[in-house]
């Protein structure tokens, strides 16, 4: 996935976006050809006996309804997708698309209802959809191996009291915790933990990565007895300000301090100081925009249609979503 194209790739979808974003029977044609590249399927049944409905006038229907000949349902290419219930036109929904795919730290709510003229909750509705689209279930994919670095990074919360005189030190009891994974050269994965003891660290490397990978991480004392279990186990001493080994520049856990640091551009500007109550939706948002990076903006459109279908979010799960 991280080869170097020598020239840009040239995109279909690029060049059929911008007219997707005017009009929303293009917009619509957009979505359905992108959903369903083989053809129209019932999103009920699943059959392909499946009809465009027409108005009194012959032309398509205003609502661009299909009907299904096997349930006789009726359906549209927002049915069974984030959009389901949403009342936003189509070509409001392809700026999005495209908006949330180009950006590589994502974009953010504000940037979003400037572009598309919709007030800040409506740009925050959407880009919690958008995320929830992105979001990559981690107990199906395969554990990760090679060279994985791992390492975990404190975010949100403003330490308001300093809790003098704990054993705890509070930036860690003010904040969240997130810990990072990434194969070199393969995919990253983001996810809240409770802490950073050597237990809780041990168990998400266990779930995650196989026993033959040779594991990186910081010298943090909890990653020395998990870091056994696995085929090499080496680590950089970032407090005596080691970053690469050096005589062995393969030694570092760069990578995936690269990836925190994508993950806190993404939360600057929103008010996740405040809350950290939806901290897994920028976690999905950053790992699924590491995990694509080597598609071009229209591919990216393209597998986040594909994603967005199965993942119908209701109203109810966003009401109270003030980020
Ligand atoms: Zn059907």
């Amino acid at each position: 996935m991280q080869s170097k194209r020598p020239e840009l790739a040239q995109s279909e979808t690029v060049d059929e976006l911008p007219k997707a974003c005017l009009s929303e029977p293009e917009a619509v044609a957009f979505f359905e050809r992108k959903r369903w590249p083989d053809g129209c399927a019932c999103p009920h049944c699943g059959s392909v006996g499946v009809y465009q409905m027409k108005g009194r006038d012959g032309e398509r229907s205003k609502r661009y309804l299909w009907r299904c000949r096997d349930c006789s349902r009726q359906f549209t290419v927002r049915t069974g997708t984030i959009f389901e219930e949403s009342l936003l036109p189509m070509h409001k929904w392809a700026r999005a698309f495209w908006e949330a795919s180009s950006c590589k730290n994502g974009v953010s709510a504000l940037e979003l209802s400037r572009k598309l003229q919709v007030s800040y909750k409506t740009a925050l509705f959407m880009l919690h959809r958008l995320r929830f689209a992105m979001q990559t279930d981690h107990r199906t994919p395969p554990p990760m191996t090679g060279t994985v670095e791992a390492d975990e990074t404190f975010v949100g919360g403003r330490i308001r009291r300093p809790n003098l005189g704990s054993k705890v030190p509070a930036h860690q009891k003010q904040k969240t915790v997130v810990f990072g994974l990434v194969q070199r050269g393969g995919h990253a994965r983001l996810m809240q933990i409770p802490n950073v003891t050597g237990s809780v660290l041990s168990s998400q490397l266990r779930e995650h990565v196989a026993r033959s990978a040779h594991l990186m991480t910081d010298a943090a004392p909890q990653y020395i007895l998990p870091g056994r279990e696995y085929l090499a186990h080496d680590s950089v001493r970032h407090f005596d300000g080691e970053y690469v080994r050096h005589g062995n520049r393969n030694i570092h856990s760069n990578t995936v301090e690269a990836l925190f640091g994508r993950l806190k551009k993404s939360l600057t500007g929103t008010y996740m100081a405040v809350s950290v109550k939806h901290l897994h939706r920028y976690l999905a948002q950053t790992e699924w925009l590491w995990n694509t990076k080597g598609l071009n903006d229209g591919e990216r459109v393209e597998a986040l249609i594909r994603k967005a279908d199965g993942k119908r979010m209701k109203y109810a799960e966003q009401v109270g979503n003030k980020t």
